[in-house]
């Protein structure tokens, strides 16, 4: 590591599953629109064409169950989706080869401040206070899943107990190797790097005290309170 740094650099990193080393996190990419009933709740159209996605910062990311209830939380909404983290560096990443650049994935939660986001849509302005604020991308312990490309499997999100979400990521507009394959003809993907896949139906409102609990199959569990 270098040594003439002006301060310590700030280091984020993820815990894996059943193992004693940790990630060093790089960038954090999230698709929009990307299961067709969640485009139809937000009344937004199912695009097939393209994808298109925003980034949030690494202190979005969070591992830890209890999280502070944002004062200013404008409409807080929860976003269950697949996480999945880059394990190799990659450009112009043919589709058939996406599958070499997957290391694992992780359950995570694409909190969204709603109010803020709608109010940024309405003017044609960028969405990363209502996406980017800190510990708004909650996820769970990442499992290793080197070179594996998963294509199904439930995606659920219970508010209080009750479930809210609840989909099959094999709806995915646009599947994972696509998505990575598309990413990296626009940016260098790096070990370390994080992508968020989108939503199912029934994203809703978190309160203070709300507990969410999340779950993928294959991939895992995901316990968040706010408090
Ligand atoms: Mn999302």
């Amino acid at each position: 590591m270098k040594d003439n740094f002006l301060f310590k650099p700030k280091n984020h990193s993820i815990k894996i599953l059943n193992h004693k080393n940790d990630i060093p996190i790089g960038k954090i990419f999230c698709v929009g629109r990307n299961y067709p009933k969640h485009a139809e709740e937000m009344n937004e159209p199912i695009e097939r064409d393209e994808p298109f996605f925003f980034s949030k910062p690494p202190q979005s990311i969070t591992q830890e169950t209890l999280i502070s209830y944002p004062n200013n939380p404008n409409n807080l909404q929860h976003e269950v989706e697949l996480v999945v983290v880059i394990g190799l560096e990659g450009k112009e990443i043919q589709l058939k080869e996406s599958y070499k650049h997957i290391l694992g994935y992780a359950v995570g939660i694409d909190l969204t401040k709603r109010e803020l986001q709608k109010i940024a849509k309405a003017n044609s302005k960028p969405w990363d206070l209502s996406k980017g604020f800190d510990n708004s991308a909650p996820i769970s312990l990442m499992k290793l899943n080197q070179n594996i490309l998963l294509r199904e499997g439930k995606i659920e999100l219970r508010l209080n107990g009750s479930i809210k979400q609840s989909g099959n990521i094999s709806e995915m507009i646009w599947p994972v190797d696509q998505l990575i394959s598309y990413l990296s003809n626009f940016i260098t993907l790096y070990p370390g790097d994080i992508i968020f896949t989108g939503t199912p139906a029934g994203v809703g409102k978190v309160l203070k005290n709300d507990k969410i609990e999340a779950w993928i199959e294959g991939v895992g569990n995901l316990e968040v309170i706010f408090n």
